[in-house]
């Protein structure tokens, strides 16, 4: 089936109301933040303003309190609130905690939805997702943290955790161990919902990274916590989606938790394309103005193909996605793409800053900093490319052409 490229109207409605949004809101309240240093205010009050717009937690559906947007109006979203930093957190669909409401809202027992949903959907609470260990990342089937029953109706956990994201600022962590260490590889481990602070889930830190820090960064929820679990209790009725359930039940996320950066990197490479351009058509260099040079222009084409062919796999997969079809090849393409596209913009956009675009006078060096993380998260480059060339490969034996693993099925 050809790719639709109608944009039906509701959708380019609610992206104008929400580009409007960013531009008139977001982006203002970052200088106030900046100047006030008062998160909970600022943020309480941008919440509030959004929540009376109807913007407030996009895909999730309207009897929860969402916007029940479908993937293709979502993807639209989000590529415009990746033009701030406050614009996922000011509608509530901010990472961690947006992937895993979406957890909850398909695996949740009434009672987890009543208790640690809502109060996730209403903003009150935030949730981090602890998987990966010092032991364990890109293969998580090598997680060492164990669960066991203790025979009085809860579970105990003892191992460690490693890059919690957001675990700082969290009020519940989804934690993953190794329940059944003799069943097949995926079905070994189970998911629990921990309520934080707990004696158990001990923070040791928040591990230094390479990104730039600002003063809010930790509290905004950028940390990445070290934690070790140390006789962790949890009552058996927090075990989410059953036994052996903990990798079957992050499947359904893959449309949108893996892109989401990728949804937001095209906001930040287009503004980056947007600060480069501005910054060329105002400086002259040898006696003629940057924008004249073809070398010039040549990089700011490449930035603009790349954020093209973005633009393009992401409505391609939003549209796979609205009509239920496999994604799985595409996705896992066009996670590597997005995580590198981003890198290319940027690193275009401060070579053509100069020593400014090196400072920290403008956003880019900054940006530059945090998105080297995404070529590890959500799987690292080399995993998912190491999927995607085994299915270009039995595609070839199924089919005598590699074409149903390259985007042929568009033609
Ligand atoms: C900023 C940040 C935030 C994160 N947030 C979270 C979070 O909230 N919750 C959470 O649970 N985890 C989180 N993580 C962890 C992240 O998911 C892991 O870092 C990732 O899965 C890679 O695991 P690893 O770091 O252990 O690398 P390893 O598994 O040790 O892999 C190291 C490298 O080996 C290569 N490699 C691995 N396997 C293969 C292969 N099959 N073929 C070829 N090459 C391969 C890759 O280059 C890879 O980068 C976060 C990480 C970062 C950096």
């Amino acid at each position: 089936m050809a790719i639709d490229f109608t944009i039906p109207d509701a959708a380019k409605q609610v992206r104008e109301q929400v580009r409007q949004w960013v531009q008139d809101e977001c982006i203002p309240a970052e200088k106030e933040l900046a100047e006030s240093k008062d998160y909970d205010g600022v943020l309480t009050r941008l919440r509030k303003k959004a929540r009376e717009q109807g913007l407030w937690c996009p895909f999730i559906p309207e009897e929860y309190g969402g916007m029940g947007l479908g993937p293709l109006a979502n993807a639209l979203v989000q590529m415009e609130l990746g033009e701030s930093h406050l614009g996922a957190l000011s509608m509530n669909t901010q990472g961690p905690d947006d992937a895993t409401m979406m957890t909850l809202l398909e695996h949740g027992t009434d009672f987890q939805k009543d208790k640690f949903l809502k109060p996730l959907l209403d903003g009150q609470k935030r949730i981090c997702y602890s998987m990966t260990e010092k032991a364990a990342g890109a293969d998580a089937t090598g997680m060492q943290t164990r669960a066991e029953k203790d025979g009085k109706g809860n579970y105990v956990l003892n191992g460690e955790k490693w890059f919690s994201s957001a675990a700082t600022a969290a009020d519940i962590a989804l934690v993953m161990a190794k329940t059944n260490p003799e069943a097949p590889r995926h079905q070994q481990f189970s998911t629990f919902l921990v309520e934080l602070p707990n004696p158990g889930y001990n923070i040791i830190r928040n591990i230094p990274t390479m990104a730039v820090h600002g003063p809010l960064y930790d509290i905004m929820g950028g940390g990445h916590a070290e934690v070790e679990i140390k006789d962790l209790v949890v009552p058996e009725e927090n075990l989410l989606g059953g036994e052996g359930q903990g990798f079957a039940m992050g499947q359904h996320r893959l449309a949108y938790g893996r892109l989401r950066h990728g949804m937001h990197n095209v906001a930040m490479a287009q503004r980056a394309l947007d600060l480069a351009t501005a910054h060329i058509t105002e400086r002259s260099t040898f006696g003629k103005p940057l924008e004249e040079r073809q070398g010039v222009q040549f990089m700011l084409a490449d930035c603009a193909q790349d954020l093209y062919i973005a633009r393009l796999m992401l409505m391609h997969i939003a549209y796979k996605a609205e009509n239920g079809m496999d994604l799985r090849q595409e996705n896992g393409i066009a996670k590597v793409y997005l995580a590198n596209m981003v890198h290319r913009v940027v690193d275009t956009a401060i070579q053509l800053h100069g020593a400014l675009g090196y400072s920290l006078d403008t956003p880019l060096a900054a940006w530059y900093t945090h998105i080297r993380s995404q070529r590890l998260v959500d799987g690292p480059d080399e995993v998912h490319r190491w999927r995607t060339g085994k299915n270009v490969i039995n595609a070839f034996k199924r089919d005598g052409t590699t074409a149903a693993a390259a985007g042929g099925e568009l033609l």
